[in-house]
C-alpha cells in the first residue's frame, strides 16, 4: 500500500481564529457579541465544515453563457455553478447585506455584517464580488434622495428571503479606460415617451446574472470627461425575463476569479433612470466604490487568514525528516512570518473601515501585539 498523505482540513473558522476573537471583544459591546456569537460560530462551523467541502467538489465548475436558443432567439442567460447558487441563498438568509441598513446593533452592525464576510468568503469562490457590488449599490440608492428608486431597489437589495433578494452589478470600466472612467463613451439619450436610453460597449461587467446595476452613461450634449457623466440606474430584465437593451458579448477568459461570470456587453436603448441629476456621475458613484473597496479588504485578508489555516493544520501533519513541519524551526518561521502580516493586514483592514463606519474603539488590550494603527 502506498503512502497516501493525509490532506490539511479546517475546523470551525470562528473558534479558530484569535485574531477575529479577539477584535469582535475589543470592538463590540458585550451584550452585542452575546447576541451575534450564535451566528458567527455558525458562519464559523459552515466556513469549515460542509461549504469548503463543497467548494472543493465544485472546484471545475464556471460560469457558462448560452447565447442563443434552440430556436435562435437571443437569451444571453448564464448559469452559475452550484456553488455560487448556494452562497447567494445562504448570504441572504444571514443578511449579509441587510444587516448594516437594519442597524439592530447601530454603528456596531458594520462589524457584525464584516464578521460575518470574513467567515463567509473564502469557502464561497469570490460570491463576496456580487454581494460588494450589492451593498454598494444600497449605499448608494439610500443616500442618493431619489425616493422611487429607494423603494423600488432597496427592499430586494436588503432582503433576507432569497426569493426576493437582488444582486447589483457595477457597471464603469470601458475598453477606454477603468482608472481614466471620464473617457467614458456610452451615451444616454432620450426617446419619444422621455425614457432615457443607454447605448455603448461595457468591457468589464462582473456578476452579470444580477438583476440591476448602476452604471455610467454620458447624456447626450453633455460635456467630455467625469463631470458629464451621469449616474444611472438600470434592470437587467423586463417581467418577462429579457433582456433590457443587453447583449452579453461574452464572458471575459479571465486568470483568476474564474467563477465570477464576468461579461462585456453592448447596451443598445437598454432602458435606464438618472440616480441623481444628469451629470456628475463619477461623483455620485463613489460611495458604491467605497463600499466595494471595504469589502475588497476584508476578502482580501480573509485569504490570508484561510491560506495559513491550511498551511498550520497541514505542518501538524506533514512528516519530514522524522519528525512534523510543525517542530522544525525553519518552517515556524515561515508560518510565523505569515501570521505576522495576517495580524498587521487584519488590524489595519478592520480597525480603518472601523473609523469609517463611526465604530467607537476600545484600546487593545496590552497583551495584543498588533496595534490599531488608525
Ligand atoms: C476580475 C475583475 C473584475 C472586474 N469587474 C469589474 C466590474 O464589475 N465593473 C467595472 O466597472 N470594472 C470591473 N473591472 C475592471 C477594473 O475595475 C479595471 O480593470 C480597473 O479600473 C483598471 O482599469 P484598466 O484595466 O482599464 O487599466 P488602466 O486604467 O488602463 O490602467 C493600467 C495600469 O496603469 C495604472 N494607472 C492608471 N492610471 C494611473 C495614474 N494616473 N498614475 C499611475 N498609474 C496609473 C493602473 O494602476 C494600472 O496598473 C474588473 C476587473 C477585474 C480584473
Amino acid at each position: 500500500m502506498p503512502f497516501n498523505q493525509s490532506p490539511p482540513a479546517l475546523t470551525n473558522q470562528y473558534s479558530a481564529d484569535r485574531v477575529l476573537r479577539e477584535y469582535v471583544q475589543r470592538a463590540l459591546p458585550p451584550e452585542m457579541l452575546r447576541d451575534i456569537e450564535p451566528q458567527l460560530q455558525e458562519m464559523g462551523e459552515l466556513a469549515g465544515g460542509p461549504l469548503y467541502g463543497f467548494q472543493r467538489a465544485d472546484r471545475v465548475n464556471e460560469p457558462v453563457h448560452t447565447a442563443w436558443d434552440p430556436w435562435g432567439h437571443r437569451v444571453d442567460q448564464i448559469e452559475v455553478s452550484p456553488l455560487w447558487r448556494a452562497a447567494e441563498q445562504l448570504a441572504a438568509r444571514h443578511g449579509l447585506i441587510a444587516i448594516p441598513y437594519e442597524r439592530k446593533h447601530a454603528q456596531w452592525s458594520r462589524v457584525h455584517q464584516f464578521a460575518l464576510v470574513y467567515l463567509f468568503t473564502p469557502s464561497t469562490d469570490v460570491y463576496s464580488c456580487p454581494l460588494a457590488m450589492t451593498d454598494g449599490a444600497a449605499r448608494t440608492l439610500s443616500i442618493a434622495g431619489n425616493e422611487a428608486l429607494a423603494q423600488r431597489a432597496l427592499p430586494h437589495l436588503i432582503a433576507r428571503d432569497p426569493r426576493q433578494f437582488w444582486t447589483s452589478g457595477q457597471w464603469m470600466t470601458e475598453s477606454t479606460g477603468g482608472s481614466d472612467v471620464g473617457l467614458s463613451e456610452t451615451t444616454a439619450r432620450q426617446d419619444e415617451r422621455g425614457n432615457w436610453r443607454l447605448y455603448g460597449r461595457k468591457w468589464f461587467t462582473s456578476a452579470i446574472t444580477s438583476q440591476m446595476a448602476l452604471t455610467l452613461a454620458r447624456p447626450q450634449g453633455n460635456a467630455g470627461g467625469g463631470k458629464g457623466l451621469a449616474l444611472f440606474y438600470i434592470e437587467t430584465r423586463d417581467e418577462h425575463g429579457n433582456l433590457n437593451g443587453i447583449a452579453v458579448n461574452r464572458l471575459k477568459d479571465k486568470l483568476g476569479t474564474r467563477k465570477v461570470p464576468t461579461a462585456e456587453l453592448t447596451l443598445d436603448g437598454a432602458i435606464a433612470v438618472p440616480v441623481l441629476g444628469l451629470s456628475e456621475g463619477v461623483k455620485n458613484i463613489s460611495p458604491m466604490l467605497n463600499v466595494t473597496r471595504t469589502w475588497n479588504s476584508v476578502s482580501a485578508v480573509s485569504y490570508m487568514r484561510r491560506g495559513i489555516a491550511l498551511a498550520r493544520d497541514y505542518a501538524s501533519k506533514r512528516i519530514a525528516f522524522g519528525a512534523p513541519l510543525a517542530d522544525k524551526p525553519l518552517h515556524l518561521d515561515t508560518l510565523a512570518g505569515m501570521q505576522a502580516e495576517l495580524e498587521a493586514a487584519f488590524n489595519l483592514t478592520f480597525c480603518w473601515w472601523s473609523c469609517w463606519a463611526g465604530v467607537r474603539r476600545r484600546p487593545p488590550p496590552r497583551k495584543t501585539p498588533i496595534y490599531c494603527v488608525c
